[in-house]
């Protein structure tokens, strides 16, 4: 590695490293991002199995549509001209259903189309469908940056965060049925009950009625064109670059220490991983107690387990849609699931795939597991220097939960068996191995609106040049850390002038 002091030395090459990497280094920063796997992109990291491409994180964008905010901001970052992408159904890019029932209710894209597909299942509640979708727009527009404003959310004591997304559908409707269908893509933001918000449904929901987007091949096409833009720049990236210490003085950080000793200077610091393991590699005093003990008490999303088929060829007509499966009627139980009732629930994701647009290569399912189910194997880790070895046992394990999410599935597709070329499962561990968060969880801190401050972050902690950027900043997704990404930025380059830039290079 070079002997330099970089202006940005970002700690991880997720989603919003890189972006942060990018919008620096067009504006001349020295760049050098850090990452510790041999893959970049952390959760937009692709992997193949049998020639066919899985995502390890994103299945679909929201919010991709010509003159979107996001379409904007993909633009400004030299996105939207590359990115193969497939739009997806327009009326019912979203396929929810329940127990053994043959009736599915479907999302369309768009709100004109949303309403009027479930007005059509839901007469009756022609109003409470109405009210819903002007709620969703009104509570996304108190956040200036996700419509590519600038300005700070407008949260404070408002209905966003006093309310939780269950109660609203409870006085939404009374109709049972309907407040589970408006409520079940919530493993989008690993919703629980009795403490996600409202506006984490509405900011995340709300991306993915405006229009939604499928990666054709993978994810991981975000990462490499942002990749081969930083290091046009001049920018650095380095893989197998493991940050184990922050180096302070008295008021700021210095540098970084890598694993295998190598220090990494800079003029500021942005950390894209998790605020608690970032914390644990900061010794100054400047981070004091109280914050420590906070952000240590933030509740983290629950995990996934995750099975990834390959199917025989033409064996599976690919579907243009999500699925998303409940047995039981109710959407916000699954998150509480005992481990004999397991699964109750899934969300099914089609592959798209550049060769074949007619059948499925791949389909993806994704299930809620808990981190302690897999804890006694938690010393094993598949790290770049070493391949987990987890086991007779643990293998076990996993055929034994993959085979009980085949029985489910197989309600859906009866000869699902028979169209299976392999399956390859992964697990809590697997998620914390690749992103290198210490739980696994799915979407970094749980946000509650019993306590919303708990897990809020300003960009800047109190070692001034050492930033935070990533999902747990703003929001997770994709579209919830371009947000967070370009608030980042912002402490550097202030918002009013790049905000403004990307709207003027957004539509040249
Ligand atoms: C299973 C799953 C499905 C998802 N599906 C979708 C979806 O369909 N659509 C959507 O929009 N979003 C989805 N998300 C959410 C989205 O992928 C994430 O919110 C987003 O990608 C997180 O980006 P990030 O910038 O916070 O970084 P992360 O992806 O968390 O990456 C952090 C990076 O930092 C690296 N790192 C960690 N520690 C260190 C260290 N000490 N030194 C150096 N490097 C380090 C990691 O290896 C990793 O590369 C999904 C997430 C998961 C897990």
């Amino acid at each position: 590695m070079e002997e330099n002091i970089y202006d940005a030395v970002i700690i991880g090459s997720g989603l919003g490293g890189l972006l942060c990497g990018k919008i620096l280094s067009d504006e001349g920063y020295k760049v050098c991002i850090l990452e510790k796997n041999n893959q970049i992109g952390g959760s937009l990291q692709i992997y193949v199995r049998d020639k066919c491409i899985f995502d390890s994180g994103v299945h679909y964008i929201g919010g991709l549509e010509q003159g979107q905010p996001l379409y904007q901001y993909f633009k400004y970052f030299g996105l939207m001209d590359k990115l193969k992408l497939k739009r997806m159904d327009d009326l019912g890019f979203e396929e929810i259903s329940f127990g053994d029932e043959t009736k599915k209710y479907y999302y369309g894209m768009g709100y004109e189309n949303f309403k009027k597909v479930l007005i059509a299942d839901f007469p009756e509640d022609r109003k409470a469908i109405e009210q819903y979708a002007n709620d969703m727009v009104r509570i996304c527009s108190n956040f200036p940056l996700y419509n590519l404003e600038y300005g700070e959310d407008l949260i404070n004591g408002t209905e966003q965060l006093s309310l939780s997304a269950k109660e609203y559908f409870e006085q939404l409707t009374s109709n049972k049925r309907l407040q589970n269908v408006l409520a079940a893509t919530n493993i989008l933001y690993a919703g629980v009950g009795d403490k996600s918000p409202l506006y984490v449904h509405a900011l995340v929901v709300n991306s993915y009625i405006v229009s939604s987007y499928k990666l054709i091949n993978g994810s991981s096409q975000i990462a490499n064109i942002l990749a081969n833009s930083i290091k046009k720049n001049g920018g650095k990236i380095y893989k197998y670059a493991h940050v184990v210490e922050i180096i302070t003085n008295d008021e700021l950080a210095e540098a970084v220490r890598l694993k295998d000793g190598q220090i990494i200077k800079g003029k500021n610091f942005i950390s894209n991983i998790d605020p608690k393991e970032l914390l644990k590699m900061v010794h100054s005093p400047k981070i004091r107690p109280i914050y420590r003990n906070r952000v240590n008490s933030i509740e983290s999303t629950i995990s996934v387990f995750i099975l990834n088929i390959v199917l025989k060829k033409n064996a599976l007509l690919y579907k243009n849609s999500n699925v998303y499966h409940y047995q039981t009627g109710d959407v916000w139980e699954q998150v509480h699931y005992k481990e004999e009732n397991w699964p109750s629930s899934y969300a099914l994701f089609y592959q798209a795939c550049s060769t074949d647009d007619k059948y499925a290569s791949g389909i993806s399912l994704m299930s809620y597991m808990r981190y302690e189910e897999v804890a006694q194997w938690a010393d094993s880790y598949n790290t770049i220097a070493q391949k987990a070895e987890r086991g007779a046992e643990y293998e076990a394990f996993k055929k034994d939960k993959a085979e009980k999410l085949l029985d489910l599935l197989e309600k859906k597709i009866p000869n699902i068996r028979e169209l299976i070329e392999s399956y390859y499962a992964a697990t809590p561990l697997t998620v914390r191995d690749y992103i290198g968060n210490g739980d696994g969880n799915l979407y970094g801190g749980l946000k509650d609106f019993n306590n919303p401050l708990k897990s809020f972050f300003t960009p800047r902690t109190k070692i001034t040049n050492l930033l935070l950027t990533g999902q747990n900043l703003h929001m997770h997704g994709v579209y919830g850390v371009t947000v967070s990404a370009v608030k980042t930025c912002s402490e550097l380059l202030g918002m009013e002038y790049l905000v403004n830039k990307i709207k003027q290079v957004s539509q040249t």
